[in-house]
């Protein structure tokens, strides 16, 4: 093995009911996948399909733990979404297939700078400071597929300080999961610990410190995170 001139901890993810972490590789997100947050956000629904962006493997964002207030941000958001964990290799994927690659699901929540990303969107620029930041990839802990199943539907919500701001069902993305792994899969070759986000629902909305914003979907369990610290420019 070799060692390494400044070591860091692969980033992992709790698997519900193991005492096994999940190892995380890549972070894979579906941006516009529902039609409702499409208009929400702009965006003609049936003019362009969903895309794609990254976030760094190490912004994970573990259920229970405080995120503090990114900076240079007036503007941060959630996002509600279903995350799909990879667990076997494939490339070029047929849609009849992809669900054989997966491991389990998670509940996520793709914090956002949603200023920045308006600005880059504007500019043609790209999305990382808007989407990548240190802790901008919430998730719970990962239900094996072998003990929850494939999950086609299922309500999403998300409160604020207890209020309903997103409720949704994941039978209404665009793209589907199997979909989204298969049309992924044309552009890189999926790994093992490959995490997927799949989108978020209308009713995205800012958050401030001191919020505590929890999301859940159904047969998952749900996500809470506080918003700690201060705004600051
Ligand atoms: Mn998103």
């Amino acid at each position: 093995m070799h060692s390494y001139v400044v070591p860091h901890a692969v980033p992992s993810v709790a698997v519900f009911g193991e005492d096994r972490r999940f190892p995380v590789r890549r972070i894979y997100c579906v941006g516009f996948n529902y039609a409702e947050h499409n208009r929400e956000m702009g965006r003609d629904p049936t003019a362009e399909p969903p895309i794609f962006f990254s976030k760094p493997a190490d912004a994970l964002l573990a259920d229970g733990a405080d995120l503090p207030y990114p900076p240079r941000t007036k503007n941060l958001h959630y996002e509600a979404e279903l995350v799909v964990a990879i667990g076997k290799a494939g490339s070029r994927l047929a849609v009849a297939d992809a669900l054989g690659h997966v491991y389990g699901y998670a509940v996520g929540n793709d914090y956002t700078r949603r200023d920045l990303q308006v600005a880059a969107k504007d500019k043609g620029r790209p999305w990382d400071t808007a989407k990548g930041f240190d802790g901008s990839a919430g998730i719970a802990p990962i239900h094996p597929a072998a003990h929850v199943g494939h999950l086609r539907s299922g309500r999403l919500w998300l409160t604020v300080n207890g209020a309903e701001r997103q409720s949704a069902d994941l039978a209404h993305m665009i793209w589907d999961v199997p979909a989204i792994i298969a049309e992924l899969s044309t552009y890189i070759e999926l790994r093992p610990g490959d995490l997927i986000y799949t989108g978020t629902p209308a009713g995205v909305g800012p958050l401030r410190p001191g919020d505590v914003v929890v999301a859940g979907i159904d047969g998952l369990g749900t996500l809470s995170h506080r918003i700690v610290g201060d705004q600051t420019l």
